[in-house]
């Protein structure tokens, strides 16, 4: 007799161990395969992790495997141990791990669409606006009539918005048609064969020594590369290479919809050997390049975060490119972080791994350096010139409270006023930047200082020019704006701040002529809007473009020639160790947009805060002098990656629970850290309140802890998560190990 050790496909901690069934005559079975299987009177799905000839189990409870849900194995043996080790790793259930690869659409038994239901606006656009201003409190109702103001939706995208979309079609706004999928994602259409460029003796230098690497077993390496050194280039030939010896590779980028361009040069160059993995494709679209992968028809992946669980075999390389950005860890259970699943892949199939970034995170720098253990370190690839020696930009920085003492209150300078003027007096194009989203964005008092706040969260307002309304970004509160200020009483009340609208608005009043693109969080809701945005301002139909922090990603547009950052110091006072290598970063991108081709390239930064290091730094370009003073400063204040940040967040109705719970769990860890005898290991350890108290209706009280480097991490984080398990009921726990963000 076989039994087959089966995983459940249920995400709970109870079940998160193997359920032993007899395999039934004439059924062969895999470790890998899913299968269906009796659970208590259910009948549920499951994988199978492993198989063996006795069971532990006694006879008469033994049930049998029902059947294979899929032919093949979804689950390749070396994604099994991955997801063993996410599983210790992120303190997260075994399915938790295994979910993440395969397409959500194999699992459960649902049908396989080849239809979408479409949904299209039925009446003006007028009248939607209207009904958007009329119902402000129907806010999913706003925000599915807002995406549709852009364009037909795939209903299936919007799955948490079928009701306001069924009452919007009762009320005979909305209508629904039927549409076959398009399985082949946009950004792979038509494409043309790329010749290859001819190498700058920079990227020939790191192509050899990265190839030499890939035949000889393996390596981990930073490409650190300034803007427009040809990055790109690079992880071509190294792929290529790879693919030559028989081999696959993976391409990560932090997100598809912003860098259409480096699919684009891949498909140029891979044809149908490239594919597209990521979580903006339709259902259909991801089972299709999902079995593409599977069957070894596709060898080269190129995707966001989650790509990094593409079942491929025999992997020749791993590139993360922009390696820095926060889209690589995943803000959900698990909370995984892509570059480390990276490397224990490219580890166990002795593969390249090619971080790459023009302003690489400190901790990934810091790993560069010497006396960095060997199971930690990287090598250090340089280009530090840009691709046919184009200069880097001149970036200009400007004191906008000398400007406004002089009189001039509008968001733009006269030095950045003057430039666009001979920017689009010269037929270029111009991009200009704001770390922000919305117009004026937020609503507060000129006699008492005090900002509008949200009434179930610690947070500031947001203020939606479309419908005159403020909205809470975490919650979802909408009320009007107030006419006097609730503090004070005083009608002093102001709409600060300069959010995309307001900027694209004076672009408009300025220039009336000139066709102006923005992108933000409003206008790319829709699948593919990003790319349309984005397509219109290349073909030069929009020659000025205004965005968040979506337009600093790695897009490369010949021409523009100008880029203007009207805010630069919003991001440098966000209560996070991280602000600063964040603006920073955000600037030098930024920065690099400008004067990529012929025509050399002009940036202006517009700040109240000209002396900070991250602004000045990042003007010149300079990382080193950057990760010299931000890294000091970080060991002075012992924060990551000097240190371990882990923390519990307990939430609850009352205060006092949340509080109770946080306290408790901060007497087990005391009473855990003197029993191991690592007080000395340990920088802080105390409970206290998150910093924002008060959010979703809960209030939020969290444990806090700061650990050496040296430390035993693992043994600590697993500590924590079993108090964080052992809460009282009514409260909830979660916890994080260095979180994305302290809120
Ligand atoms: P990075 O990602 O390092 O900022 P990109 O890979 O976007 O830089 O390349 C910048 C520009 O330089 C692109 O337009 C690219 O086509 C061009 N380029 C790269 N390598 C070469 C080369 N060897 N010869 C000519 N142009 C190149
Ligand atoms: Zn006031
Ligand atoms: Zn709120």
């Amino acid at each position: 007799m076989q039994y087959a050790n089966v995983i459940v496909d249920i995400s709970a901690s109870e079940v998160d161990r193997l359920f032993s069934y007899a395999v039934p005559e004439g059924l062969s079975l895999l470790p890998g395969h899913q299968v269906s299987v009796p659970f208590g009177p259910r009948k549920v799905e499951g994988f199978v992790v492993s198989l063996s000839d006795t069971t532990k189990a006694p006879p008469e409870k033994i049930r049998s495997v029902l059947g294979l849900v899929r032919p093949e194995p979804v689950i390749l043996p070396e994604m099994m141990e991955l997801a063993l080790w996410m599983k210790e790793r992120y303190l997260c259930n075994l399915v938790d791990a295994l979910r993440l690869m395969l397409p959500a659409e194999m699992r459960g038994a649902r049908v396989r669409e080849k239809t979408a239901r479409r949904a299209t606006l039925q009446v003006s656009m007028e009248e939607a606006r209207a009904y958007i201003v009329g119902h402000g409190r129907a806010r999913k109702q706003a925000e599915i009539l807002n995406a549709l103001l852009l364009g037909d939706i795939d209903t299936a995208a919007y799955p948490d918005y079928a009701a306001a979309l069924k009452s919007l079609q009762e009320k005979g706004l909305v209508r629904f048609y039927q549409k076959d999928v398009r399985r082949t994602p946009m950004g792979l259409r038509g494409s043309n064969q790329g010749k290859d460029p001819e190498l700058t003796p920079g990227q020939k230098v790191a192509v050899s020594e990265l190839t030499r690497a890939l035949e000889n077993g393996g390596g981990r390496f930073l490409l650190h590369g300034v803007t427009g050194s040809g990055k790109t280039e690079v992880y071509i030939r190294l792929v290529r290479r790879a693919l030559e010896m028989g081999k696959t590779a993976i391409v990560l980028v932090p997100e598809i919809a912003l860098t259409p361009q480096m699919v684009r040069w891949f498909h140029a160059r891979f044809g149908g050997e490239a594919a597209v993995l990521h979580s903006g494709l339709s259902g259909g679209e991801r089972f299709d390049e999902w079995r593409r992968i599977r069957s070894g028809e596709a060898r080269v992946i190129i995707g966001a975060r989650s790509a990094v669980f593409a079942p491929v075999r025999n992997i020749g390389v791993i590139v993360v490119d922009e390696e820095h950005e926060t889209s690589y860890l995943s803000d959900k259970r698990p909370r995984y972080d892509a570059r480390e699943v990276a490397r224990y892949r490219a580890d166990a199939a002795g593969a390249v791994l090619l971080l790459g970034s023009a302003t690489p995170s400190i901790s990934t720098y810091m790993r560069t350096m010497p006396g960095v253990r060997p199971e930690n370190a990287l090598k250090r690839i340089e280009l530090n010139r840009r691709a046919n020696n184009r200069p880097l930009p001149q970036v200009e920085i400007v004191d906008m409270r000398k400007e406004f003492q002089l009189g001039n209150h509008s968001i733009f300078s006269a030095s950045l006023r003057s430039a666009m003027e001979d920017c689009l007096a010269r037929g270029q194009q111009c991009m200009l930047f704001i770390n922000r989203r919305g117009y004026s964005n937020f609503v507060s008092c000129r006699n008492c200082g005090k900002a509008v706040k949200c009434p179930n969260c610690d947070v500031t307002m947001t203020y939606h020019q479309w419908d005159d309304l403020l909205r809470c970004h975490y919650c979802g509160e909408v009320m009007q704006p107030p006419k006097t200020c609730p503090s004070c009483g005083s009608r002093y009340i102001k709409y600060f701040g300069v959010g995309t609208q307001k900027v694209e608005e004076e672009v408009r009043n300025l220039f009336p002529t000139v066709q102006v693109g923005r992108m933000d969080v409003d206008t790319t809701s829709t699948k593919d809007a990003h790319q349309k945005i984005l397509e219109t301002f290349r073909a030069g139909e929009t020659r000025v473009l205004v965005g968040t922090q979506m337009i600093a990603k790695g897009l490369d547009f010949p021409n523009v020639t100008l880029v203007g950052v009207v805010a630069a110091d919003l991001s440098l006072n966000l209560p996070d160790y991280r602000s600063t290598e964040r603006t920073f970063q955000l600037l030098t991108q930024v920065a690099g947009r400008a004067g990529r081709a012929e025509t050399p390239g002009r940036v202006v930064v517009q700040t109240y805060e000209p002396d900070h290091y991250a602004i000045q730094l990042a003007a010149k370009q300079d990382y080193r002098a950057f990760y010299t003073r931000e890294s000091a400063f970080r060991r002075a204040c012992l924060y990551p990656p000097f240190t371990v940040i882990a923390r519990i967040v307990f939430t609850a109705d009352a205060e006092k629970d949340a509080r109770a719970a946080a306290e408790a769990a901060e007497e087990k860890l005391n009473a855990y850290i003197d029993g191991a005898g690592i007080r000395r290991d340990i920088v802080q350890m105390r409970a206290l309140e998150a910093p924002i108290r008060f959010l979703r209706n809960r209030w939020r009280w969290q444990v806090f802890l700061k650990m050496y480097f040296k430390a035993d991490q693992e043994a600590v984080t697993r500590k924590m998560r079993d108090v964080a398990a052992e809460t009282a009921e009514g409260v909830q726990a979660e916890m994080e190990v260095n979180p994305v963000n302290m809120i």
